[in-house]
């Protein structure tokens, strides 16, 4: 393993140019209280074969989403150099420092509630989470022709599985990356062209790189069924990328893709009360505008009536909270609608 330079900045353990099997560490400076000339690791892998294309997978870009970690993990443990042409980069646990401490957000900087998908490009001698938005994009996302970004709802939130595309405006690569959506075997596929600044996505978007993010599910538990289709959906889309061979015998994708627009401000229901949320629908339901959809008991006055919800804007419930306790401005629902281009 090579050893980086010392630096304040991050550096990196693995050497993304070397052909083969490697692993190690970013390590992030973190001179702190209990360890003053200290740095946090960040893992990485990758596999090389010779010049090709090269794929990025992230996992835990919110450290309490685990379904990626999974399909990452199992990639990097059960491919050999020989199996692929080009490069796969892995990056299984981007926010680490949250991941490590099961949560969202990292506790080390930003007042305990570092989110690294808000603060790209980064700084390099920043906080911890703003290096590790920096590294990403200073050292990584140029390598990568296509990044498969593999998000869930973590603890607070539930999602029925979708994979989702930001259209590019050139039609051969939004036609790849449409093809991949179809590969990667969800039941939803989510298209719009609107990005957020700060995000990775409004990182990658301008760099003309295909890019997929994912909601595999959610709610700080990884399920089997949708673990496994990801898994299979990786391998699907690297075949395709020519990084597997296009020979490799791979089950079909598990499912039709319906193809969905990016959910709207109607397609909203936010609490408007502190108290108990108890949803009345199911993820993956069909609703109508309008539908009874949940209701808010009241904690310490269980005799008074409860806040009726009821959906603005109906088509399939996408996204549901989690636990019950909810307080005013918490998503409790949002629902999708179909794509109409
Ligand atoms: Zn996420």
């Amino acid at each position: 393993m090579p050893c980086p330079k010392v630096s304040l900045a991050p550096t990196c353990e693995v050497d993304l140019d070397a052909d083969g099997k490697h692993h190690g560490y970013i390590r992030i400076q973190f001179s702190s209280d209990r360890s003053a000339y200290g740095w946090l690791p960040v893992p990485i892998m990758s596999i090389k074969n010779g010049d090709g294309p090269c794929a990025m997978i992230i996992g835990a870009n919110h450290g309490d989403e685990y379904e990626g970690v999974s399909i990452t993990n199992e990639l990097y443990q059960t491919l050999e150099t020989s199996d692929i042409s080009g490069q796969i980069i892995f990056l299984p646990a981007a926010n680490a420092p949250a991941f490590y401490a099961g949560r969202r957000t990292s506790p080390l900087d930003h007042g305990g509630e570092a989110n690294l998908n808000r603060l790209f490009p980064g700084d390099q001698y920043g906080s911890p989470t703003e290096m590790i938005a920096w590294f990403i994009t200073n050292h990584l996302i140029g390598r990568a022709h296509a990044i498969f970004d593999l998000h869930s709802a973590g603890k607070s939130i539930d999602h029925w599985p979708s994979v989702k595309i930001r259209l590019m405006g050139d039609a051969v690569k939004d036609a790849v990356q449409m093809e991949f959506l179809r590969l990667f075997g969800a039941p939803l596929g989510i298209v719009g062209d609107r990005v957020h600044e700060t995000t990775l996505s409004g990182e990658v978007l301008p760099k003309d790189i295909i890019y997929l993010s994912t909601e595999l599910g959610g709610a700080g538990k990884i399920r089997p069924w949708i673990r496994d289709f990801g898994f299979n959906g990786m391998k699907r889309c690297l075949r395709r990328m020519g990084i597997l061979p296009e020979g490799l015998d791979l089950p079909d994708p598990e499912h039709d893709v319906r193809l969905m627009n990016m959910q709207a401000g109607e397609n909203y229901i936010f609490a408007y009360k502190d108290g108990m949320f108890e949803p009345r629908v199911n993820l993956g339901d069909e609703v109508e505008d309008g539908q009874f959809a949940g209701l808010i008991w009241s904690l310490k006055e269980p005799w008074a009536p409860p806040e009726k919800l009821h959906f603005n804007r109906g088509g399939v419930v996408f996204c549901k909270r989690t636990p019950a306790l909810c307080e005013i401005g918490d998503t409790l629902f949002f629902t999708l609608n179909d794509y109409d281009g």
